[in-house]
């Protein structure tokens, strides 16, 4: 074993050789990968071997996809076999619902360039007889699934990267890890030590051992997982082989094993494995079987193939694999630790781990992953994704795995876990909660005598109706909106007007002002968007997403001086209600001895003044696009503050406002938002926020990139469109349409009640950005003609928000 590597990456399952081969691919060849016993001596020696390209996600999606063609590659250099079976792959429905949910699939999949077709089903039970077509409505198809031969594709990787110049050491457990002064690592093993410059985690079933080395808890959790293989099937003699097949409503996977099928299930009363620790002695083992606990999916899997049912089982496999909370894989640098990357919680490492590598390999060599991995980053979890959160959503992910998750629901476990001051006020309103990096926050509220609950639907819910009420409480008198759920940071010190002007893209504000800004990456992208609200010469009060709070965490840390600023997090120690609508201002008036007068307290001012007996911060900006007010506090004085508000409310009739309403709001806007349409894959221009960046400062992270990009136009650009929908708006994802083809996805969408129209935001090629007529927005199948909006659907000239 070498004494010192570039990188050394802990684990030779299917993701850590992936990571050793694109490392090598992207130019470190002095890499070397530590295996504990032999390769593939995790999850990845038992794995049923299927690959899909569908993913809820679509940039998860487009990994999968690159994940399944990157095998010809390797058997191309390693001369090692991946035993590809392409099969193709059915996925039957068996309610209307799920049918419009292929369709939904189906519809994002043209955007990303996939050929899945919508069949009958007598269609689908040509493609495969196996089934009982009375349990079924339709198919999707889809012409690249299939399975790998998992050990072959672990050792074509070992071996592409090898010939590349790594090294593989076996038998060989990494047992300490210690960082040293200059950021690299002593990577102590049973037999010697290696200096390493960078450390990959990619112990798979021991991720969570090997993250416990540098005090690292993260969230994974293996589960039990049961497939059986059956007896030879008569039927299939004789036959090409049979379609990958996934049967939703039987919550059960199929594929052909030589001469009988494999049928897995993701039960629903999932048992997971390890809760605490993973012991090192577990090897290429097994668990016992359950087959009790998978006896109901069985039984219907019997039914839906009866073929299966009559034919013997001939092994039944039981083996752990490891999952985050909300079933993605966990990649990235971590916060604090310098030069300590993650690839695990990789639940599908054959569809998805050739694009993990590759994500993380860039990340590592270029410092930037090069593709959205946002839904991947380790870094949008915190400090509440404790073992026990993380085992309850892990369940839960589990056993819905095969579920339908309606872009309205919201998901029952490990809640309610974090809650602000006022939740049981909220609560006594009748709201309808959500739930928002495990803190609870109101979605709706009922009016007296209506359901405390929402359907769950892709067409408009139950609801629609409240949520219009509360739209018109905004525009026409004044709502209160609880506003915790943003991510806070307070950030002082004398170097931070100077540190603030180099890491974002737009100038600081005044003091007792708020500036809007961008922060982008060096290649000009937005990696946030934030507002600034300044308090002094040198101490600003940063507002941005909370999910991203580690994000921008480890991208500030980065950024740092030595000495001379502190940036600190403050998120759920300052918690907000906001007052918006035309008599906000009044309201908040009988209640404050400041001037808040248009002339002396104007657009997006921002002060320290007292509402009531309680101390605030109150900033005059609110993402309804209302006149309205942000009104910062410790906790301890939330619940002072909601109970002063709503009594002076009544008069002005003020009534409780939710997120569901604020979205509608904002969307006839045409604001965008963190995660949807502001991510690291847009530029500032393309994203409609070229007026918040500030080319005529001297210099900022990304202004050359930007600059060029302002030249050139960027290749996509941000819009907005009024949409022709029936009973079911936009949510996400959807494709957009121009002249028949399809040019873009909606970004995010519902129904303005205001503007009285279907929203819909997306990025469409820059050439059309200007184009008048011809789009369309599929929403459930159907495509809806669409009407590019020249400004926003509400108040176009932001008079109101003005006023
Ligand atoms: C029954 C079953 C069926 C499955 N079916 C599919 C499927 O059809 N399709 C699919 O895509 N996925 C499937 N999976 C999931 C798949 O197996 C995983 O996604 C994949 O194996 C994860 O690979 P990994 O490299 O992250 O982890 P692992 O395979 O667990 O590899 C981790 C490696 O790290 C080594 N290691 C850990 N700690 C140390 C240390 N300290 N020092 C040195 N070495 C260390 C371990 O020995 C191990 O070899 C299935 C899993 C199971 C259990």
């Amino acid at each position: 074993m070498k004494k010192h590597a570039q990188a050394v990456v802990i684990g030779g399952g299917v993701v850590g050789v992936s990571v050793l081969y694109h490392l090598t691919k992207a130019g470190w060849k002095d890499v070397l990968l530590i295996e504990r016993a032999e390769l593939t001596s995790g999850s990845t020696w038992h794995a049923a071997g299927g690959m899909h390209t569908v993913n809820g996600d679509p940039n998860v999606a487009k990994l999968q996809q690159y994940t399944i063609q990157l095998y010809q590659e390797l058997e191309r250099i390693s001369g090692q076999s991946c035993g590809v079976h392409v099969t193709g792959g059915i996925m039957l429905a068996g309610t209307q619902e799920r049918l419009d949910w292929l369709k939904m699939a189906q519809a994002r999949g043209r955007y990303l360039g996939m050929d899945l077709e919508i069949i009958s089903v007598d269609e689908a039970a040509k493609l495969f007889p196996l089934m009982d077509k009375q349990h079924f409505t339709g198919a999707m198809y889809d012409p690249i699934e299939g399975h790998v031969d998992p050990y072959g594709v672990t050792h074509a990787y070992a071996k592409a990267a090898e010939i590349a110049g790594a090294e593989v050491v076996r038998r060989t457990r990494v047992t300490e890890l210690k960082a040293r002064a200059d950021g690299s690592w002593d990577v102590i093993t049973e037999h010697g030590s290696v200096h390493a410059e960078h450390v990959v985690n990619a112990g798979g079933l021991w991720a969570r051992e090997v993250g416990r080395m540098v005090g690292l808890e993260l969230p994974i959790l293996a589960m039990q997982h049961q497939y059986i293989l059956t007896d030879d099937i008569p039927q299939l003699a004789g036959r090409p082989e049979q379609l990958h097949c996934i049967d939703f409503e039987g919550e059960i996977y199929l594929r052909q094993e030589r001469g009988g099928m494999l049928m897995g299930t993701y039960e629903r009363a999932g048992a997971p494995w390890s809760e605490h620790t993973t012991p090192w002695d577990f090897g290429q083992d097994l668990l016992p079987n359950d087959l009790e606990r998978i006896a109901p999916s069985l039984e219907v899997g019997f039914e839906h193939f009866p073929a299966l049912g009559s034919a013997g089982i001939r092994k039944v496999i039981n083996g752990p694999f490891t999952f985050a909370p909300d079933g993605n894989p966990l990649i990235g640098p971590i916060k604090g630790l310098k030069n300590f990357w993650v690839a695990c919680g990789v639940m599908a490492g054959f569809s998805q781990g050739g694009g993990v590598g590759l994500a993380l390999a860039h990340w590592m060599v270029d410092g930037d992953p090069g593709a959205d991995i946002w839904g991947m980053d380790v870094a949008r979890y915190g400090a509440w994704a404790t073992l026990a959160y993380t085992n309850a959503k892990v369940r839960e992910n589990y056993s819905r795995r095969f579920r339908i998750r309606f872009p309205n629901e919201e998901l029952e476990a490990a809640r309610p876990l974090r809650t602000t001051p006022v939740y049981d006020r909220l609560m006594a309103e009748n709201a309808v909660f959500g739930e928002y990096c495990a803190l609870e926050h109101a979605l709706w509220f009922a009016p007296p005598g209506v359901a405390v609950r929402e359907n769950v639907t892709f067409r408009r819910s139950n609801a629609h109706e409240h949520v219009a009420a509360e739209c018109r409480t905004v525009r026409n008198a004044v709502g209160l909106l609880e506003i915790s759920t943003y991510g806070k940071f307070e950030i002082d010190g004398p170097g931070t007007a100077e540190w603030l002007a180099r890491v974002m893209a737009n100038h600081l504000p005044a003091v007792d002002r708020i500036g809007l800004t961008p922060m982008l990456n060096e290649r000009g992208k937005l990696i946030g968007d934030f507002t600034m609200c300044r308090l002094g010469e040198n101490r600003v009060f940063l507002i941005g997403t909370y999910a991203a709070e580690n994000y921008y965490m480890r991208w500030f840390e980065r950024h740092l001086p030595a000495t001379g600023v502190r940036v600190r997090p403050c998120a759920t120690e300052y918690v907000g209600l906001s007052v918006a609508g035309p008599r906000a201002r009044t309201l908040l008036q009988g209640l404050a001895r400041d001037d808040l007068s248009n002339a002396a307290f104007p657009f997006l001012s921002f002060k320290r003044m007292d509402v009531g007996m309680v101390p605030a911060l109150v900033g005059r900006v609110s993402f309804t696009g209302d006149l309205g007010y942000e009104i910062w506090v410790t906790s301890d004085y939330q619940r002072a503050l909601y109970d002063l508000l709503v009594a002076a409310g009544r008069a002005h009739g003020m009534k409780s406002v939710g997120a569901r309403a604020l979205n509608a709001m904002r969307l006839e806007k045409s604001f965008g938002t963190w995660a949807r349409e502001y991510r690291p894959i847009y530029g500032p221009y393309e994203a409609a926020l070229g007026r918040f960046v500030d080319l005529k400062k001297r210099d900022f992270i990304g202004r050359s990139a930007a600059a060029d990009d302002k030249d050139r136009g960027g290749g996509v650009r941000l819009v907005a469109f009024s949409v022709a929908a029936a009973d079911a708006d936009a949510s996400g994802d959807e494709p957009i349409w121009h002249d028949g083809k399809v040019v873009g996805a909606v970004t995010s969408g519902g129904y303005g009640h205001s503007a009285q129209a279907s929203i819909a935001l997306g990025y469409i090629p820059s050439e059309l950005a200007d184009a008048d007529g011809g789009f369309e927005v599929e929403i459930i199948g159907a495509r809806r003609a669409a009407r590019r909006l020249d400004a926003a659907a509400f108040d176009p000239q932001g008079l109101r928000m003005r006023s």
